[in-house]
């Protein structure tokens, strides 16, 4: 090199050739692939279909896989860039342990038998529930049903819970209160088969941009969007509605009332599939439109006009995402949704759902097959005769099921802060960058006596305080399936090996189990993930989220497989699209529950000290803690900072301007040195930060005040005041 650099040469023509690529003509020689995998997306929960191409053993691009029925061929920015990830620099290689003070190296073995004799000599003080699990809706499906049995049967604790709790509880909550059982009852289909979508806290262009494709697919719809900031989901609406923060279940409500009020319900659906109509009538009367109006800050025309079109609708569909879920009053709010499907009969009908829009790849796969909020199987903690259905699949004495869920996630938190739990295990999420109130957080971990680490990344702010990190394989890396928000089951395939000593989390949890001396009765001779997949299809047949009828082959082949998907099934081309058609519904009598919800304020309203309200919401280009997306030069560069959106108004009474650096304070914290951007996209009296940034982790300001019943933080609302930075305190 040197010497034809000397020389004169072109020494970068190798780095700059073109060449021919059969499906999209001239590239960079470099990216012209050699070999092609298909698999899933591993960010969020639409579930694309995309193709790794592989080049002398490095992946050198992502594309989307044209044959896929979610995606059609087509990725967001994320997708596109997901494949720079395996080569990130903050990769964790090897298995550390923490030995006077510093990380160090250790072998695998030493590792495990640190890990199992250090959970043991815990379980053996204070008992196995001193132990805790907090894991991810990132793993595979296959991951998720071995590390459930893992925790619950071989840990010995109920303690076990995923940041899932930060997203989608109140969605499962909503689901399993109205309709009996977890499951978003529709299909993205609806989307482009809808006469009226109303999307309530959805910003799906910014959160999940290949939706979109679904609803540009339909020219006769009519797209609502209610959203307290003008997102870009809300410049697509044709109608859009300003409403105030935490003022959609006093909205949904006032629909409600007026769909009573003015005859647009379907009474013979009610009396047949639903139950509490009478007491819905009584709890919404007061939701009349003046009143909906001084709550929401819509007009009540408004109110009247859009509820007409709802009703009067063929198919309606309503999706939501974190806008509602983010909530202390969350699950109420979904349930106030599933009252406006019921009252229709937009339940399972083409076009006509109420659909909770997932989160993260795989959290449908956690619900579905994991130890949290419900057995695996979507069986009830509460029913001996799931539990004794379990026990036998397992061939296990029935009274190792517990007969209630354990912690969850705030409450094992809680827990750690009180000294009841001394081990924990946290795997695939990093919390120090997004559980609320983050300095509360920071004293829990503290606390422990050990604290457990596996991750694929390493340095994260959680990876830094960890006892023991463990190297995970990643996406690309390993194999599995993935559950995406409308029930359908992708497959996900490796492309490359694992850097360094990193193992697969499936290889993990069985080294542990062998250790804990339980991987021959509870993982009898598996050796791969297909081996876990056998088990879960047959622990889910009959069942809801029946499997039975799905092969790792026939996913392949499909792009992609919906359950119910029992093995009388003919063809993926059979597979139910939607739940709840028939109208019975998961409940004991089979009928779905209306439910009366009462809006009420959120928690803390502004104040003369701290004047704003506080949202907080995510960007395209960026994943959660960016642990993935902050490692992709191109995401990076396009999206390097966190920012703070403020109105023009409020801008110029505080005499700020635009770029220049404030602080947001709270009574928990401060975050110094934000952007301003200045921008009507935000209503006056509210501000906005994206809460991907650990360098201005807006989680240091936000309230850790959680859903009675989901147990998922109000991130959502919470009083700051705004500073210059260069006047504030340093
Ligand atoms: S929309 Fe979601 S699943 Fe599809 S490419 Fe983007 S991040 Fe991946």
């Amino acid at each position: 090199m040197n010497l034809r650099r000397f020389l004169g040469m072109d020494i970068a023509r190798e780095k700059y050739a073109f060449a021919r690529d059969a499906a999209v003509g001239h590239i960079s020689a470099q990216k012209v692939a050699h070999d092609w995998v298909k698999t899933t997306c591993g960010y969020c929960s639409v579930g694309c279909g995309m193709m790794l191409g592989i080049r002398e053993g490095q992946v050198v691009t992502s594309r989307g896989d044209p044959g896929h029925p979610v995606s059609r061929g087509k990725l967001c920015p994320k997708g596109l860039a997901e494949h720079y990830v395996l080569n990130a620099e903050n990769r964790a290689m090897h298995p550390l342990l923490r030995i006077e003070n510093a990380l160090s190296r250790v072998s695998w073995d030493e590792a495990m038998q640190t890990m199992a004799g250090r959970f043991r000599r815990v379980a053996e003080r204070y008992g196995p529930e001193s132990i805790g699990v907090i894991s991810t809706g990132q793993l595979v499906t296959e991951e998720f049903y071995t590390l459930g049995k893992l925790v619950q049967l071989g840990l010995g604790t109920s303690n076990y819970d995923g940041n899932t709790t930060l997203c989608m509880s109140t969605a499962v909550a909503g689901y399993k209160r109205s309709f009996g059982s977890d499951g978003p009852p529709g299909a993205y289909e609806d989307l482009a088969r809808a006469d009226v979508i109303l999307l309530i806290g959805a910003n799906i262009a910014e959160n999940h941009p290949i939706l979109c494709q679904h609803l540009d697919a339909n020219r006769a719809k009519t797209l609502i969007v209610a959203d307290p900031r003008v997102t870009k989901t809300a410049m697509m609406a044709d109608i859009y509605l300003p409403v105030r923060p935490r003022s959609d279940l006093a909205l949904v409500n006032g629909i409600a009332h007026i769909l009573i009020r003015d005859g647009l319900i379907d009474r013979e659906y009610i009396s047949q599939h639903t139950k509490g109509f009478d007491e819905l009538c009584r709890c919404v009367e007061k939701y009349n439109p003046e009143y909906v109006a001084g709550i929401t800050g819509l007009s009540p025309e408004l109110i009247h006009n859009v509820t007409h079109l709802y009703g009067k609708a063929k198919a309606a569909f309503i999706g939501w995402t974190m806008g509602v879920n983010h909530s202390s009053k969350g699950t109420e709010t979904v349930n106030a949704i599933n009252n406006l499907a019921l009252l229709t009969g937009n339940v399972g009908r083409v076009g006509g759902s109420p659909f909770s829009i997932t989160g993260q790849c795989n959290a449908m796969g956690t619900r579905e097959s994991g130890f949290t909020s419900s057995l695996p199987g979507y069986r009830k903690f509460e029913s001996a005769a799931d539990r004794e259905e379990l026990a036998r699949l397992w061939s296990i004495p029935a009274e190792r099921i517990p007969t209630a869920r354990g912690l969850a996630y705030p409450d094992i938190i809680d827990a750690v802060l009180k000294k009841r739990i001394k081990a924990l295990w946290i795997i695939a999420t990093n919390p120090l960058v997004s559980f609320p109130n983050i300095e509360v957080l920071k004293q829990a971990l503290g606390e422990l006596e050990f604290l457990v680490v596996q991750d694929c990344f390493h340095p994260t702010p959680t990876t830094e305080l960890a006892h023991m990190v463990l190297p995970a394989a990643g996406w690309g890396e390993k194999e599995g399936t993935y559950t995406n928000s409308e029930r359908r089951v992708s497959k996900v395939n490796a492309a490359v090996s694992p850097p360094g000593q990193a193992l697969s989390d499936f290889e993990i949890f069985l080294r542990l189990a062998d250790e804990l001396d339980c991987r021959d009765e509870l993982f009898t001779g598996w050796k791969e993930p297909r081996d876990a997949f056998e088990e879960w299809k047959r622990v889910s047949a009959g069942r809801l989220c029946d499997y039975s009828g799905i092969t790792y082959e026939a996913l392949e082949e499909a792009g992609g497989i919906q359950w119910p998907f029992p093995k009388s099934t003919d063809s993926p081309a059979d597979a139910t699209r939607r739940l709840y058609s028939d109208g019975e519904f998961k409940t004991d009598d089979g009928k779905a529950q209306l439910i009366c919800t009462e809006w009420e304020p959120f928690p803390e309203q502004p104040s003369a000290n701290f004047p704003f309200v506080l949202n907080t919401g995510r960007t395209v280009e960026h994943w959660h803690t960016r642990t993935k997306t902050g490692a992709v030069a191109i995401l990076e560069q396009i999206s390097p900072r966190a920012w703070l959106e403020m109105n023009p108004v409020d801008a110029k009474r505080l005499m700020l301007r635009p770029h220049e650096l404030v602080d947001v304070v709270s009574t928990r914290g401060r975050v110094r040195r934000v952007e301003l951007r200045i921008t009507e996209m935000i209503a006056p009296g509210q501000v906005f930060v994206p809460f991907h940034f650990a360098e201005w982790n807006i989680n240091e300001v936000t309230q850790d005040i959680f859903d009675p019943i989901s147990r998922e933080p109000n991130y959502k609302q919470c009083a700051v005041r705004v500073e210059r930075s260069s006047l504030a305190p340093g």
